[in-house]
């Protein structure tokens, strides 16, 4: 017997599973799409020449060393990231109404708003309101804090356009105090983001409801190629003002992936409550990382703070956004071609790293099966696994398996 006899098995984790199953395959023709990291033109990762130029800087530095961080992190990427979220003009800035503590990337940031909110919340008991569907950590993230989970309608599955009624309605009826997690920009899984006219109906209902909003950010300059396009929500629900937490990641818009690095940042109506804020963020970070991981936050520091590189950097998300949307185009373009039954405009409507196709998980086994190309079984495709060497093979096998 064990002391741990208690223990049962964990469910698999879906998405790190196909992973696996894809590596171990050894089709030459085997076509990841399941992967959420950006893979240039030759399906190969993708180190941004900014950041490379930021490593050089960083490693020809005479002070460099291994220290630990301080409790916020590396101060020029936690200034330089409130920024980058709120815009440099942002009234929130200027009355130091933000506080912003550097995380383990938006996983790390959505952990520790979690806790923080597990205690601090206004309304004891109020729920968590998450999309339907959302990343899969958001429920796990959320309910290992503690909160009660539930969902709020987003995907209309017939037309994969967003389900506006169903998401006013929703969150008409949560009650006062509730926390709802938005997706700043590029929807993951399904692509689909509100358009501005709808951010503003999500933003009335929440202010008259007083729904807390914290905002999800893994994208920003990823899905338009643009920092403030991909701010807009963000932005306009500080001008609306809410009070509210925003999770950022650099993983994907640096291609910081494994070098954890991000930034959890709080808003609220004046700086002595962001003060006090401040300390308690602090308190809860230091209990869970101690202090934030030094190397990713100061390569996005150094791209941050110097313009040179932050120019750069601008020119890398354009890449890779438009690599994105290249591929978009191209799968688009060879469905409608060979008359693939069904319509295909929701690919080039759809934003980000994903694409909701519209497939089922019978498809997905299929086109796994029979063409070794991967993809999770609710019909997400990542974009980043397609390049211009794959696309018609994907393009037919997609055709194949619709008919
Ligand atoms: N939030 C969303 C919606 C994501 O898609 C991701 C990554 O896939 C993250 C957060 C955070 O990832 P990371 O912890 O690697 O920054």
């Amino acid at each position: 017997t064990s002391i741990f006899d208690n223990v049962t098995e964990a469910p698999p984790d879906k998405i790190l599973n196909l992973s696996v199953m894809y590596k171990a395959d050894t089709d030459a023709t085997k076509v990841d799409l399941g992967v959420g990291a950006y893979r240039d033109n030759n399906g190969k990762p993708w180190v941004l020449p900014a950041v490379k130029e930021a490593k050089r800087v960083l490693s020809e530095d005479p002070s460099g060393n291994h220290e630990y961080l301080g409790v916020g992190g590396v101060p020029e990427l936690t200034s330089g990231a409130a920024k980058l979220i709120f815009g440099k003009d942002s009234p929130a800035l200027a009355d130091s109404r933000v506080y912003t503590i550097q995380s383990i990337s938006g996983t790390g940031a959505l952990m520790v708003g979690a806790q923080f909110l597990a205690q601090f919340k206004p309304v004891k008991d109020a729920p968590v309101y998450i999309s339907d569907p959302t990343w899969a950590n958001h429920r796990a993230i959320f309910e290992t804090a503690g909160h009660t989970v539930k969902t709020y309608a987003y995907c209309d599955f017939e037309t994969l356009t967003l389900n506006i009624n169903g998401m006013i309605k929703d969150l008409k009826e949560a009650t006062e105090g509730s926390i709802v997690i938005l997706h700043a920009c590029a929807h993951n899984p399904t692509g689909i983001d509100p358009t501005h006219e709808q951010w503003e109906q999500i933003a009335s209902v929440m202010a008259e409801r007083k729904l807390i909003p914290f905002f999800d950010t893994a994208y920003q300059g990823f899905a338009t190629g643009s920092l403030d396009n991909d701010a807009w929500a963000i932005r306009r629900f500080v001008d609306y003002g809410f009070e509210m937490l925003v999770a950022e990641s650099f993983a994907k818009n640096m291609g910081l992936y494994g070098e954890r690095t991000g930034c959890l940042h709080t808003v609220s109506n004046s700086q002595e409550i962001t003060r006090r804020i401040s300390t308690q963020i602090n308190r809860v970070s230091r209990a869970t990382i101690s202090t934030a991981s030094a190397h990713g936050g100061k390569i996005a520091g150094t791209i941050l703070k110097d313009s040179n590189l932050f120019s750069q950097w601008l020119e890398d998300l354009k890449t890779m956004s438009d690599r994105i949307k290249e591929m978009r185009d191209g799968l688009r373009t060879l469905l409608e071609k060979l008359g693939t039954p069904g319509t295909w405009n929701h690919i080039t409507d759809q934003i980000g790293m994903f694409s909701f196709t519209g497939l089922n998980a019978t498809q997905a086994e299929y086109l796994k099966n029979k063409y070794h190309i991967y993809l999770t079984d609710n019909g997400r495709i990542s974009l980043a696994g397609l390049n211009t060497s794959n696309l018609d093979y994907v393009a037919r096998a997609i055709d194949d398996v619709v008919r």
